[in-house]
């Protein structure tokens, strides 16, 4: 592709986007695909001769979009949102074309700095603690590709600093034990297996019935493992569950946490960022008392995947876990301790530049945007729930404080009401105009409603539960 081909592909991809996104809500939401259907579409073999630039595009068009799960869909109420925004979407195609690499300060000095910028911005916008805030004695924030990417290196960190930095296979590591409720993400369990702790020293923490973790319970495992000899290094703490958007009581845990000298980390992937609104800025109770803290711009934000943000008021045992220094990554403005080197704050070497997009969105649209649809979707929230609650045929099955209602049918037994659930769901879903994610809460099975795509407005709430209200009513959703 010669410059100037770019320059017209470019702009007439632009184009393309700015149509896709005005368009997607008349697409199915859920593709009608089966397994194979996509790939056997395409030639089997890579091209020998250069195809144009156009076919490419109309193979996009008529192959790949109608196999993609639309996720920009203002009918799109499943998993956590992942929104995107034109000037993010613009950051992430300006951090392509610049081609740097942000491992290091001296790999691209203006990299670094701006991350560190939106990482104290965003603890500005957030209200979070000092403690957190890059330029505290002992804190500092890092933006990560996810939040388990961020769980983990939590407890790197923690690990090392349990163990007074022995990074040796013979050290103490086989009798750390961490904790979290059945609640908290498969992140937690996946970082344990690739932390080397291993499933079995995650211990299970009971919830109550709004699905949050029991301190008492904590401070009962935490004791008996200690009696036992083992070491208790670590407890992940969730602020809004992904199943059904629970908060565990983050005051009562640190008061343990604290008590037990025990590496807290909060996982608030989905609902930290309600914190840029004042009014939902409960969500940050307790974060002056915990270890390590993280929220995902690219869920609710509108900065578009990837784009974590991890903070932790212990920044030494962070590059104590991860920091390994060969000679040709060393550089004189970091062994200065001038410069920030971030790729000792995660687990790869190479860092894409994702400052880039939330400062572009940070300075166009600004935050009073997202704060408005927030509020907007934590509103219509309530108002469903006013309107399932209200009908017989459905239970409310959890706490609903944001923007997550989990709703479940009514049945004569356990096992009549998680069939209708089920069905309903399906039945939902293949209509291609909704997409909703199924959980299971202390065995009843259940429908998640998650308000979060930026396009969704109050008529496609309504709509979704008209359709869902016709349907638990028609012969589709009777169990077999
Ligand atoms: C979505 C979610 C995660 C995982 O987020 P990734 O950034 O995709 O890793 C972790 N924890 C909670 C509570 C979540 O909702």
């Amino acid at each position: 592709m010669t410059p100037d081909d770019f320059r017209r592909h470019g702009h007439e991809m632009v184009d393309w986007i700015a149509d896709f996104l005005d368009g997607v809500g008349s697409e199915r939401v859920f593709p009608d695909v089966s397994p194979g259907d996509v790939r056997s579409q395409l030639p089997e073999h890579p091209p020998t001769e250069p195809e144009s630039f156009d076919a490419v595009m109309a193979d996009l068009e008529h192959i790949i979009v109608p196999g993609l799960t639309q996720w920009q869909h203002p009918g799109f109420f499943a998993w956590f949102p992942s929104n995107t925004s034109y000037p993010s979407i613009l950051g992430e195609l300006m951090a392509a074309g610049l081609g740097i690499n942000a491992m290091a300060w001296a790999t691209s000095p203006a990299a670094t700095e701006l991350e560190t910028l939106m990482v104290d911005w965003m603890h500005e916008l957030l209200g979070l603690p000092a403690r957190f805030h890059s330029q505290s004695e002992h804190g500092g924030g890092v933006i990560q590709g996810s939040a388990s990417e961020a769980t983990l290196v939590a407890m790197l960190a923690a690990r090392w600093k349990v163990t007074n930095g022995d990074v040796n296979a013979d050290g103490d590591t086989t009798r750390l034990v961490g904790y979290a409720t059945s609640q908290a993400h498969s992140s937690i369990e996946k970082g344990f297996r690739i932390a080397g702790i291993g499933t079995d020293h995650l211990r299970v923490v009971e919830h109550d019935d709004s699905f949050a973790m029991r301190p008492e319970s904590l401070r009962e495992l935490i004791a008996a493992d200690r009696a036992a000899g083992l070491t208790p290094f670590f407890v992940c703490a969730t602020n809004g569950t992904t199943s059904s958007m629970a908060f565990d009581p983050i005051e009562q845990i640190a008061d343990v946490c604290e008590r037990d000298e025990v590496w807290l980390h909060v996982d608030a992937a989905m609902s930290g960022i309600a914190a840029l609104e004042p009014e939902y800025r409960w969500v940050n109770d307790g974060l002056d008392r915990v270890d390590s803290y993280s929220t995902n711009p690219h869920k609710w934000m509108g900065i578009n995947f990837d784009c974590n943000l991890f903070w932790t008021a212990d920044r030494a045992s962070l590059i104590g876990a991860l920091s390994i220094l060969p000679p040709y990554l060393q550089s004189a403005a970091a062994e200065a301790g001038a410069a920030i080197d971030y790729r000792d704050w995660q687990v790869p070497l190479g860092r894409r530049f994702r400052a880039l997009k939330l400062w572009f969105a940070l300075r166009t649209d600004g935050v009073e945007p997202t704060k408005q649809m927030i509020r907007r979707q934590v509103g219509w929230t309530q108002q469903l729930a006013a309107l399932v609650g209200a009908d017989d045929r459905f239970d409310i099955v959890a706490p609903h404080p944001l923007n997550l209602l989990c709703i479940a049918r009514r049945g004569a037994t356990i096992d009549e009401s998680n069939a209708l659930t089920d069905a309903l769901i399906d039945a939902a879903n293949a209509t291609g105009t909704v997409l909703f994610t199924r959980t299971v809460l202390d065995g009843r099975s259940t429908l998640r409603v998650s308000i979060g795509a930026s396009a969704t407005t109050f008529d496609d709430v309504a709509d979704a539960w008209q359709l869902l209200s016709e349907l638990a009513n028609s012969a589709s959703s009777t169990p077999d």
